[in-house]
């Protein structure tokens, strides 16, 4: 059979159906199609499954790109207030739950059952469990063969998403699809992902397996100062997948464990007051006791404070604000909230998502180059890439 249709979104997640709804209110036929059997899968199990739909503060500055200025348009034609306008018209409560966080008081599936009823009203078809076979562009359509049905659109959007969770459906399509029209795909590696380890510090982290304290983790000249949690694999928290997607392999990571105390400062005041307490239990006056014992013996730090060297003072000055380590590697797509890199933004329009060679073809969500910080701002470039999108559709 041959069917005709203005838009084809190929990609049912955050991206592809928020663009399907903005396609539809403009009474555009769309049809979504996904090759899994479950729509907005990510939004699920995002947040842990309450999803952190947006971010009070998002701007362009939290988001990696080979063109730092590209998000800029997209997320000034659609902000984070007005998906929360969207979320209240929906009395989907929600809350705050640190540094602009925004996620749902109940369930993530209530965002997906509110996606649903807008493309619902917007008379948007959903077909799940769709392979794509073959997709051509002729006299400036695009035919989309699965089985023995094509489908031609005038509006083909790729929505197709990264590279993590490949359990969950994640594919490589779009940036297959992406070299097959000559359209430049820069280099793609797992993001917001913890990180790996051997030998020693692995030995250590399994150790110290679900401590979690605020630590600041530095990678050239990017900081992030959030949680950090030893695992039994290595490292992870929100500092450190924040400085993930920064990361590139076989470089260093520095840690402070004191971002916020003046360790000199404490130094001579203990050695004034309290000649005699040992620098272990100076330390855990700040720290986890369990971690600070591990670090000093590691280390062969003991003694009380008024013993101890001005070299090991400076030493252990090192340890604990600039502890210097190479991660092995991370954890890769398997546990990668997002992927970095993907649809290089030189090729796209960013006011309006559509292929600067291919009139019609659109690029939107996370395939694109646009890789958010922790914290919302990957779904709030989702809801407005699709926005804008749907908008030229
Ligand atoms: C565990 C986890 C937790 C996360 N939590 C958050 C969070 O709380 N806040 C936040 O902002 N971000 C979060 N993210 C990131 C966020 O989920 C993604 O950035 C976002 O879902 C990207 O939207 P998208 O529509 O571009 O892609 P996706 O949501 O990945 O959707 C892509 C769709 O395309 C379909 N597809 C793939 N290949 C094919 C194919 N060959 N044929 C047909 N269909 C195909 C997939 O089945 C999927 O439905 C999280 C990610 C993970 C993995």
């Amino acid at each position: 059979m041959n069917y005709n249709v203005d838009v084809l979104i190929i990609g049912g997640g955050a991206a592809g159906l928020m663009c399907a709804i903005e396609s539809g209110k403009r009474g555009k036929s769309v049809i979504v199609v996904d090759h899994s059997n479950k729509i907005g899968e990510k939004i699920r199990i995002s947040g842990g499954g309450r999803c952190n739909f947006t971010n009070l503060h998002t701007s362009s500055n939290n988001f990696l790109s080979q063109n730092a200025n590209f998000s800029i348009s997209a997320l000034t034609q659609y902000t984070q207030f007005d998906f929360i306008k969207l979320i209240k018209k929906h009395n989907i409560a929600y809350h705050e739950k640190t540094l602009g966080q925004l996620f749902c008081d109940d369930k993530s599936q209530l965002i997906i059952d509110m996606l649903l009823s807008e493309c619902n009203k917007a008379n948007v078809t959903i077909k799940k469990e769709f392979t794509v076979d073959k997709v051509e562009n002729i006299d400036n359509q695009y035919s989309v063969i699965s089985n023995d049905d094509t489908y031609i659109s005038k509006s083909l959007v790729i929505a197709t998403g990264g590279l993590s969770i490949p359990k969950i459906g994640a594919t490589d399509f779009g940036y297959k699809l992406a070299k097959q029209f000559n359209i430049n795909v820069i280099n793609t590696s797992p993001a917001l992902v913890p990180f790996t380890f051997t030998d020693e510090i692995l030995d250590m982290c399994n150790q110290l397996s679900g401590l979690s304290f605020n630590s600041k983790i530095s990678y050239e000249n990017i900081s992030f100062e959030e949680g950090m949690l030893f695992t039994h694999r290595g490292l992870s928290g929100p500092s450190i997948l924040q400085i993930s997607s920064y990361w590139n392999k076989g470089n260093n990571i520095n840690i402070n464990f004191l971002p916020n105390h003046n360790f000199d400062h404490t130094i001579n005041q203990k050695r004034a007051t309290s000649p005699k307490q040992s620098i272990v239990n100076i330390l855990s006056e700040f720290l986890p006791k369990r971690f600070v014992s591990m670090f000093c013996k590691k280390y062969n730090y003991s003694g009380n404070i008024s013993e101890i060297s001005k070299q090991s003072i400076d030493n252990i000055r090192n340890h604990f604000t600039k502890w210097t380590i190479a991660p092995k590697d991370t954890e890769g797509y398997r546990t990668a909230e997002v992927t970095r890199g993907g649809v290089d933004t030189d090729e796209l329009s960013s006011k309006t998502m559509m292929s600067k060679k291919y009139h019609g073809l659109f690029f939107i969500g996370e395939v694109v180059d646009v890789t958010g910080h922790l914290g919302g701002h990957n779904f709030q470039w989702a809801w407005s890439s699709g926005y804008v999108a749907g908008q030229y559709t």
